[in-house]
């Protein structure tokens, strides 16, 4: 097996189990590994620190498979990883064939660059690392003798590829190809999904739970669902009760498919309404014409992407919470996400309570949200919580 020995000192972040190594950290490569292989990490002592795939392009270039030196990364390893991971979501699962959750969620289920998401009998994968990619088949493998779904459809057209290295890559990988519009069941709501052309693997399930949770403010009024997708949150607030929804979007096939979930549901015309445009431009608009809302959703794409990113994102923001915030009628909800990882939980309520300052508002928080649980995050691994959220009241 090839050998990796690190710069002396670096080793501290693997004693404490974060599973990344950045390419500064390594003094030397012995045995010319290839992208992906697996390889012994040593500190400068030379001693055993785990066992990691190699990615020769990317910054991050270990990605940590194992620390226990007596496991070997094979087919008995994989096995335990997946077997893991699926066992805890069983719950989740619940019995609803139609059902849909993340089964695996990458570094936090111990396989780094790994995501598979189930959409009733489909799985879709996500082989993001080199490490992943070198292992696709043992993967596909075992996904098919494990979870035995109908088909497994491969997503892997997330540009974070590029960085280690790979193509980007889709189309089936197994058994039978998902239909073009595949239905699930999320609680009372069921939604089209399209694996081949959505965006990411098709659906934001990391907001499964949070859309069912807002549903609690919605009876009754005026919903503007900002950043809508196919209107998950839309739908939801609908289900139960609310007036009228206006979903907000720049892409016309979410849009498109968020008419067809509305019919889907069983849900009238005349209840939703969809907006094709940027956020940033329709709440000005809003503003200008002085039109308000009981409850606005606002979740936006990853705004900070890198450090470089921080002040344009964190400004962007704060442009669209203030504006929300002008819009909201006196009693009614804001309910405000971030993606960006690098935005610290704490950040954002800076930026969000900036927003309200300036938009002359009083207001509480009601709620703090996060990713649902198909979603873990390990705790030697913070990165892997990005998903921050606020229910602000507003009066
Ligand atoms: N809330 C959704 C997921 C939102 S993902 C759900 O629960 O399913 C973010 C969405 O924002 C994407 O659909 C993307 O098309 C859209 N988007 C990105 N930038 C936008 C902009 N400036 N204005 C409007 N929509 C935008």
């Amino acid at each position: 097996m090839a050998l990796v020995t690190l710069k002396s000192g670096r080793e501290k972040s693997l004693l404490r189990r974060h599973p990344w190594v950045f390419s500064g950290a390594i003094k030397k490569v012995e045995g010319d590994p290839g992208p992906g292989e697996t390889i012994d990490v040593l500190s400068n002592k030379g001693e055993f620190l785990c066992r990691a795939a190699f990615s020769p392009y990317s910054q991050i270039s270990l990605r940590v498979w194992t620390f226990d030196p007596h496991e070997e990364v094979g087919t008995a390893f994989f096995h335990s990883r997946l077997k893991r991971a699926f066992d805890f979501r069983m719950p989740l699962l619940s019995r609803e064939s139609e059902g849909a959750c993340r089964l695996v969620n990458g570094e936090s289920d111990g396989l780094p660059g790994l995501i598979v998401d189930k959409y009733a009998g489909f799985l879709v994968c996500q082989f993001l690392s080199a490490g992943a990619e070198l292992w696709r088949e043992e993967i596909v493998s075992q996904l098919r003798q494990t979870v035995v779904p109908l088909g497994i459809y491969e997503r892997s057209d997330a540009e974070v590829r590029l960085k280690e290295g790979l193509e980007p890559r889709a189309g089936l990988l197994w058994g039978e190809p998902p239909p073009p519009l595949l239905v699930i069941q999320e609680k009372p709501c069921r939604f089209f999904v399209d694996i081949e052309h959505g965006q990411k693997t098709g659906f934001y399930l990391d907001q499964r739970e949070n859309r069912t949770l807002i549903s609690e403010y919605a009876e009754g009024g005026e919903v503007l669902n900002g950043f809508s997708y196919t209107g998950g949150f839309g739908i939801h607030a609908l289900k139960a009760g609310a007036r009228r929804v206006l979903n907000v979007d720049s892409s016309h096939a979410a849009l498109d498919l968020a008419a067809r979930n509305r019919e889907l549901n069983q849900i009238g015309e005349d209840r939703a309404e969809a907006l094709e445009g940027d956020v940033f431009q329709v709440l000005r608009e809003f503003r200008d014409r002085r039109r308000n809302f009981d409850l606005i959703i606002l979740d936006p794409p990853k705004f900070v992407d890198s450090w470089r990113q921080m002040e344009r994102g964190s400004r962007g923001y704060k442009d669209i919470n203030l504006l929300a915030f002008k819009l909201i009628r006196p009693g009614g909800i804001l309910v405000t996400f971030s993606c960006s990882g690098l935005v610290s939980r704490d950040l954002f309520q800076m930026i969000v309570a900036g927003a309200a300052l300036d938009a002359g508002r009083e207001v509480q928080i009601v709620r703090a949200l996060t990713q649902g649980p198909d979603h873990p995050t390990s705790l030697y691994f913070p990165e892997g919580t990005y998903l921050k959220g606020l229910v602000c009241r507003v009066y």
